[in-house]
């Protein structure tokens, strides 16, 4: 075994381990370790949006054959919202089928009327930024891949003259992914820090009352992730074990971050390492890290009927498709940061018209939910990338790759 090569994962999941063994035996106190994790995602938090609008810009500057950027970004989208719409279809199968919030016996607020729901209009035009200063920050990703689509277009439309500054970017794509090896050798401090205040804040007191949730959120995400993206991979003809080995990094480091921003730049090294072309990269995985969430979109729904349950409010089963559409929706609009998914949850249960005041339930053990689906958000974007890589370049890729 390459112990140099590992050295940074090896290092990541020690800090993981002896922070879940920390917060164990010091509890509450473990909460002091919290900055570390914080001086890591501020790091993070510091690069992302540079990464996204440099790298996204270059790939699409890059690719002259405008037909091929094309059957990239539609074949992308619609790769990401069926699965997102598959993992919702699941779960509110399942969150039926076992009922976690059944007998919670609360009664809704007295004169309560659901309110109305964003439309779907609003929640287009809301990729646009409104101001130019909207997509420089973590929040606004979305309107900054809208900006880097809209401008490594119009470098690629202007042909000669915009090949100078095509080469630029790929130049600043290639610092840029050097400040993110700096940044990543405080993971391991990061991702310890946070292991210990999670485990110290929200350990096995929390665990007995929301048990039902979190253990079916946990049985069916989980089911989700290692069998959908198994057979993804498998069919883009890559062995799916090179996938996995590879995917440990990013899911550490989603799990414990809980932000799919943040775990960008570890997921485009992982992608790399299993052979995935760079352009493919570059597009696939910022787009994907906040638009894809295959786990947001699952628990989206499984919070709608959790919340309609301990409510003691029956579903009409007319609801069912309303619900499945506006979580997956709900879910591509999320921002990737940590809670992201909570405040879109506002969307679901409203549109499901059930009272607001349900989400307050979910709050106390948000951050337990968030690292598990933040975890099958970013891995879902490395598995999507294998298959358009597949689709893109044909059984050439594998080749390439280890
Ligand atoms: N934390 C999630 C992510 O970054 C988003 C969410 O809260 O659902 O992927």
């Amino acid at each position: 075994m390459d112990w140099k090569k590992h050295a940074l994962i090896i290092a990541i999941a020690i800090g993981f381990i002896l922070g879940l063994i920390t917060g164990l035996s010091a509890g509450k106190a473990a909460s002091v370790l919290k900055p570390l994790g914080d001086l890591f995602i501020r790091l993070m938090r510091m690069i992302v949006t540079p990464l996204v609008i440099i790298t996204i810009t270059a790939a699409i500057a890059q690719i002259v054959d405008l037909r091929r950027l094309g059957k990239l970004i539609i074949g992308m989208f619609i790769i990401f919202i069926f699965l997102s719409a598959l993992g919702a279809s699941i779960m509110l199968w399942a969150a039926l089928a076992f009922g976690p919030g059944v007998g919670v016996g609360l009664s809704p607020p007295p004169g309560y009327t659901p309110p109305t729901p964003p439309s779907v209009v609003d929640l287009i035009l809301g990729v646009i930024p409104f101001d130019f200063v909207d997509i420089f920050s973590v929040a606004g990703l979305l309107k900054a891949i809208f900006f880097s689509i809209v401008l490594g277009l119009a470098i690629s439309l202007a042909g000669e003259k915009g090949k100078p500054i095509a080469r630029a970017l790929q130049y600043l794509s290639e610092v840029i992914l050097k400040v993110v090896m700096l940044v990543m050798w405080v993971a391991p401090i990061g991702v310890f820090g946070y292991a210990a205040w999670l485990m110290g804040t929200y350990g096995t007191g929390i665990l007995v009352a929301y048990g039902k949730l979190i253990t079916l959120d946990y049985s069916v995400s989980l089911a989700f992730f290692f069998i959908v993206y198994t057979i993804v991979v498998a069919l883009s003809k890559r062995n799916p074990i090179v996938y996995w080995k590879n995917i440990i990094e990013p899911a550490l480091v989603a799990f414990t971050t809980r932000s799919s921003a943040v775990t960008l730049p570890v997921n485009i090294r992982a992608a790399q390492r299993i052979g995935i072309p760079d352009y493919v990269t570059s597009l696939v995985l910022p787009v994907g890290a906040t638009c894809h969430m295959d786990g947001t979109a699952m628990y989206q729904v499984l919070c709608a009927v959790f919340i309609a349950q301990a409510f003691g409010i029956t579903l009409d089963p007319s609801l069912f498709g309303t619900i499945i559409v506006v979580g997956t929706l709900a879910a591509v609009a999320t921002a990737a940061i940590p809670g992201g998914g909570l405040l879109m949850l506002a969307t679901t249960v409203a549109a499901a018209g059930l009272p607001l005041e349900g989400i307050a339930l979910i709050v106390a053990i948000d951050p337990i939910l968030d690292m598990l689906r933040t975890m099958i958000n970013a891995s879902g974007d490395v598995a999507v990338a294998t298959v358009m890589a597949r689709v893109l370049e044909g059984p050439k890729w594998f080749l390439k790759s280890s």
